[in-house]
């Protein structure tokens, strides 16, 4: 196999295209097999749900070249899983966990040539989408449905792996409400937000920090990322709320906090507390962790990290959670999957 010539180095975050994506269609009450496709472009009806009322949900998860040179996917199943929950909350059919976990083997297998090399700091991001496909004007769930997944090779979110970042809380725009949607992985929650992340960084900050809508008294989290503060006396805090998206990487930096002799609480964290934390990060497949730099709430701002340089703990927690995805540090909770690769 030889490698496509890509920079590996220096891969960003742009969509390349890779050779072959997956097509599974849900018609007749069942799913069919596989379809290799080449293109990257589909055919869709111009009245289909995805399209007019938001019937869509997605993914994010990635593949690692190990040390040993074999491929593993970090935590497939409760993508799987967490795919199943979205596509029910909006009345999609949802894709079995069985097939998903076919589905990201065989894009990676398809497409090994992208995916980089370890040592190189980048990996291959895998993104399944499942779409409402039939065409109805009247506002009611489709018939008919369209489960892709394709990869694309992705660098580290910021280069150099940590890039602390300042967060503003804004208040008057909300991404999802108490009994919304906010905690499935739907593009509307990314429509409804796309303001407030604009309007954070046209004032000179990174990400928005949302509050719970009902209150504006408790953090939610960022843009794309959950988050969590750590208090002076050590303690992983991370917020509860019925509107969050529940984070895979935040799931998986719980256990390996407590792994490190962590006390770790989920629960409503009031915004109050940023002032007392000694810490924080915003955490996802994207960049694993975040840390965050400063918040600036109303007009008080909370500053963590002078020149840039990452705390102990976000550092610990990220060196520690980068080593299981990359084989160098023991997988003791079985969260890589082993791509077989014939
Ligand atoms: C995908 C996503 C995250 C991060 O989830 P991971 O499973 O860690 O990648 C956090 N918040 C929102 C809103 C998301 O869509």
């Amino acid at each position: 196999m030889e490698r496509a010539n890509l920079d590996w180095e220096n891969l960003t975050f742009q969509y390349v295209k890779t050779d072959y994506h997956l097509e599974y269609y849900f018609k007749d009450g069942q799913w069919s097999d596989a379809k290799i496709v080449e293109s990257d472009k589909i055919e869709l009806s111009i009245a289909a749900t995805a399209l007019h009322y938001g019937q869509e949900c997605f993914e994010g998860l990635k593949a690692f070249e190990q040390k040993d040179g074999t491929i593993s996917i970090f935590r497939p199943d409760e993508n799987a899983k967490r795919m199943i929950n979205s596509a029910k909350k909006i009345l999609m059919e949802p894709f079995p966990e069985e097939k998903f976990l076919e589905a990201v083997n065989e894009v990676v297998r398809l497409n090994r040539r992208f995916i980089p090399p370890y040592g190189s700091g980048a990996s291959l991001y895998i993104r399944p989408l499942l779409l409402g496909t039939s065409g109805i004007v009247g506002v009611k769930p489709s018939h008919e449905y369209l489960f892709l997944v394709f990869v694309t090779p992705v660098g580290p979110y910021f280069k150099g792996g940590l890039k602390p970042i300042d967060l503003l809380v804004i208040e008057d725009i909300d991404r999802a409400a108490p009994f919304g949607t906010g905690d499935v992985k739907v593009g509307g929650n990314y429509a409804a937000g796309l303001r407030a992340s604009k309007k954070a960084k046209d004032l000179g900050y990174n990400e928005v920090l949302y509050l719970d809508a009902r209150h504006k008294k408790y953090i939610d989290e960022s843009g794309p990322a959950n988050f969590f503060g750590i208090t002076k006396d050590n303690k992983y805090v991370t917020p509860k709320s019925s509107s969050i998206l529940p984070s895979i990487t935040n799931k998986s930096l719980q256990v390996i906090a407590k792994d490190m002799g962590m006390t770790v609480e989920q629960r409503p964290v009031d915004v109050e507390e940023i002032f007392d934390f000694k810490e924080a990060g915003c955490c996802g497949t994207a960049a694993v962790i975040s840390p965050v730099k400063s918040i600036t709430y109303r007009d008080r701002k909370v500053t963590y990290l002078e020149d840039d340089e990452v705390g102990d703990v976000c550092h610990n927690l990220y060196n520690h959670l980068r080593g299981i995805q990359l084989g160098t540090i023991e997988d003791k909770y079985g969260w890589n999957f082993k791509v077989p690769m014939d």
